[in-house]
């Protein structure tokens, strides 16, 4: 069953932040759907829109410094619950690269990532979320490593 909320989204190059109505699909195996409660501005942000989506492709949620509470947990997550309080890390981990093994997770080669969950709702648009994490949003999908 498919969400519904709002985000601002950047529609396309050199447009202003537009709020628009979103469907959120459900989260996927390893995904959680957070509720957001409350999301950081960051100058990040502003540099997508400044360079025309930084290589993302267009529609692109906007936010990624986000905190909410967990409303929906997909296949196979373990140690979050329905309710859970959560800060959403925008870079989880993988544990697996050469980066991670030598300790030096920061610079993860393959960071884990929810697929892309978020739509416009006007027309189906896929859209793209900043840092994997789109918290200018109702809802965000992000994978559960990152749902601290
Ligand atoms: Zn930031
Ligand atoms: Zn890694």
């Amino acid at each position: 069953m498919p969400y519904e909320g709002q985000a601002a989204v950047l529609n396309e190059a050199g447009r202003e932040a537009e709020v628009e109505d979103i469907t959120i699909d459900d989260p996927g195996p390893g995904e959680v759907l957070v509720k957001i409660a409350a999301s950081g501005v960051c100058h990040t942000d502003l540099t997508v829109k400044n360079l025309n989506g930084n290589g993302m492709a267009f529609p692109i949620v906007l936010g990624h410094e986000g905190a909410g509470h967990v409303e929906a947990i997909g296949e196979g997550v373990q140690g979050l619950e329905k309710g859970d309080a959560v800060v959403i890390a925008y870079r989880a981990p993988c544990e697996q690269c050469p980066a991670c093994k030598r300790g030096d997770p920061r610079h993860c080669y393959q960071a884990l990532r929810a697929g892309p969950r978020v739509r416009r709702k006007r027309d189906g648009a896929v859209c793209s979320t900043v840092l994997r994490c789109g918290t200018f949003a109702t809802y965000a999908v992000v994978h559960a490593r990152a749902a601290i």
